[in-house]
């Protein structure tokens, strides 16, 4: 399928000052867009200047929620090169997610060279400094205008750009997290496994009571028996013990993060001894009590690797590695970001350029 591209002047998409990013409100001057009605299956796809969205009051995506989408990034290399990170298995997670809603899949080569070609059309907005990126948000949203409760007949997939700032200028910053026992992100069955929005408006109550109590995230325990550890707000989890390095293993309500796969297979490959199992809470707790928990960190692209100084669980607070960032959670960030900024070889071809993109 052909894309039509309706693109501004080159004056009008000059890319702004990108010292003050606050991440997610400034956006490229360009999107893309392309429908879905039953009748006709994916048609009329394009690349248009940013604009507000024309949906039915009734659309099934603001009543039921009929929405699922990706966040991935372009970095601007040491050698100028633009790279994306295992792209395709974003495509595919995005046809996971949507399987799940109900809503039509997408061919990922074409997905592919909807982003490639959307990229390249306004490079000029990728921040060049080492650490910024240009944040890449592909959503799917079920756009009938019906109270029914059904899937929709009617969907966009849309993508747009965010040119975000470097997540450590001032070095890391070890975040401090709380475990909730009240509220729970997901469970057997749901759709904590893919990335549907839904599962973001199910957490925002806990997300603000960890706030106000001065946490930055919460830490989701197992929708069950609330025991065994799941993941970190937009992140999945990792705990360096002594011998080994622990990630909970994917039980069908934890999302598959593409930064967690990678730091697994990472750790392989730098000779650690990394598992993926169950782990409660309670183990967590006394592996910091008998110092033979010594880091633990979150994995996500938005940060790629953040550290956490300190948990608290059940009215009181336990710190990590003295509330800083320890020397596994530093070699994969080190090593991850040099994948993805070109500095480092690239030995798994995860970090692929533009140009090598071939669709
Ligand atoms: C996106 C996401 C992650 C991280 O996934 P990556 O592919 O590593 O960016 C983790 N948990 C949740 C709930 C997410 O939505």
């Amino acid at each position: 399928m052909e894309i039509e591209l309706r693109l501004l002047s080159e004056e009008s998409r000059k890319a702004p000052d990108f010292d003050k990013l606050v991440f997610g409100k400034v956006f490229t001057p360009h999107m893309f867009i392309m429908e879905f009605s039953w009748e006709r299956g994916w048609h009329s796809s394009r690349i248009v200047p940013f604009s507000n969205l024309e949906l039915h009051p009734a659309a099934i995506v603001l009543h039921y929620a009929q929405t699922v989408f990706e966040g991935l990034k372009a970095y601007y290399g040491v050698d100028e090169k633009i790279r994306l990170f295992r792209p395709w298995d974003n495509a595919e997670r995005l046809n996971r997610s949507a399987e799940r809603l109900c809503m039509p899949t997408l061919d990922p080569e074409f997905v592919l060279k909807a982003i490639k070609t959307l990229v390249w059309i306004d490079r000029e907005w990728i921040p060049k400094q080492k650490g910024a990126a240009l944040y890449i948000r592909p959503f799917i949203i079920g756009t009938e205008g019906s109270l029914g409760v059904k899937p929709s007949h009617e969907y966009l997939f849309i993508i747009i750009l965010c040119p975000v700032g470097a997540y450590y200028e001032e070095g890391f910053n070890p975040i401090k997290i709380y475990v909730t026992e009240e509220y729970v992100r997901a469970f057997p069955g749901g759709t904590g496994d893919v990335k549907a929005g839904g599962n973001y408006a199910a957490s925002l109550k806990a997300q603000e009571t960890a706030k106000k109590l001065g946490y930055t995230q919460i830490l989701w325990l197992d929708g069950i028996e609330r025991k065994y550890i799941e993941e970190v707000g937009t992140m999945n989890i990792f705990f360096v013990f002594k011998n080994e390095i622990v990630t909970p293993a994917l039980t069908g309500s934890i999302l598959p993060g593409i930064t967690r796969d990678s730091v697994l297979k990472l750790a392989q490959f730098l000779g650690y001894n990394a598992v993926e199992r169950r782990i409660s809470i309670e183990e967590v707790i006394e592996g910091l009590k008998k110092g033979e928990l010594t880091e633990c960190f979150g994995t996500g692209t938005a940060a790629v690797i953040s550290p956490v100084g300190k948990i608290y669980y059940r009215g009181k607070e336990h710190i990590i590695n003295q509330g800083k960032t320890g020397p596994i959670a530093k070699k994969f960030f080190d090593y991850l970001t040099g994948l993805q900024y070109g500095e480092l070889e690239d030995p798994f071809g995860w970090a692929i350029t533009l140009e090598d993109l071939e669709i």
